[in-house]
């Protein structure tokens, strides 16, 4: 019998194949989020399909930045603070947001429930 063990053989090996498929999963998941910014900022939507919140987080964007077409100004809100499945597609996440100024002047909660025109995108 050898005197070295399996993970001094392949200790190395496994953990760089594993670092492998973290870095490609990272890279997939920020492609998938800049295509989605993509089609959001030429064409305003379709929003759907979207990258997941977990696939948002993983490629390093904490934040979603939804331009209400009521008022035209910006919210944004922490990707990491929502209690939400990672699973959760991102578009579904603008349902939820309501806009501060516009539920002011209305009275009541404003959320825009169009599916285009408004400008969602995820940022870093
Ligand atoms: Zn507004």
């Amino acid at each position: 019998m050898g005197t070295k063990s399996r993970e001094t053989i392949y200790g190395g090996s496994v953990r760089a194949a594993a670092e492998r498929v973290r870095e490609a999963r990272k890279q997939a998941d920020r492609l998938a989020i800049e295509a989605w910014n993509k089609r959001m900022l030429a064409f305003k939507g379709p929003a759907q399909p979207s990258p997941t919140l977990g696939d948002a987080l993983n490629a390093g964007y904490g934040y979603l930045e939804v331009k209400c077409l009521g008022c035209d100004t910006h919210q944004t809100v922490a990707l990491d603070i929502l209690r939400r499945s990672k699973a959760t597609p991102i578009h579904e996440l603008e349902r939820y947001m309501r806009c501060k100024d516009c539920s002011q002047v209305r009275g009541y909660a404003y959320k825009d429930r169009r599916d285009r025109g408004r400008r969602t995108i995820a940022r870093e």
